[in-house]
């Protein structure tokens, strides 16, 4: 009897596989395992979007796809994705994260804002979002980042002012 494919074998299987449909005009997408979060690709469909149960090969967790013309949906019962909350504070507070993460976030938010403050007034022409919203976001989330507002101080007792 011939042994279960090991998971480094199952991985270059579907690598293979995507290999070849790439080589034949096929366009992929990423997409996440929900169970590992192993990085995955999805075939962009030519038209009508199609959903498949998929079986991870890092995890062989199973889970559900649809995948669409401009994005791909991953589910998984008893799964749902973070809130935008949560995925800040994943980005934010993850134990095994390296030191400068935090760093990297706020430097992209800066640089961000100061992107937009930039920008040629217009430039959200044909975007849904409207452009003066934009720029009062840029400015507000930039000038917090730059100011760093002060809070109360913890274990700072303002008992000595009431005196
Ligand atoms: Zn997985």
């Amino acid at each position: 009897m011939k042994n279960k494919p090991g998971r480094s074998e199952r991985i270059a299987k579907v690598r293979d596989y995507t290999e070849r449909c790439k080589a034949s005009g096929d366009k992929f997408r990423p997409m996440w395992c929900p169970h590992c979060r192993f990085e995955l690709e999805a075939k962009v469909p030519d038209d009508d979007p199609y959903t498949s149960l998929a079986t991870c090969p890092s995890c062989e967790g199973l889970f559900h796809y649809t995948s669409r013309l401009l994005n791909v949906t991953v589910t998984a019962p008893g799964l749902r994705n973070m809130t935008n909350i949560e995925v800040m504070r994943h980005l934010m507070e993850g134990p095994g994260d390296h030191p400068m993460q935090q760093v990297f976030i706020i430097h992209a938010l800066i640089n961000f804002c100061e992107g937009v403050a930039k920008a040629k007034p217009g430039f959200m022409e044909g975007n849904m979002v409207d452009e003066g919203l934009w720029r009062e976001l840029a400015k507000k989330v930039g000038d917090t980042l730059n100011q760093y507002p002060m809070v109360k101080d913890r274990g700072y007792d303002d008992e000595e002012e009431q005196d």
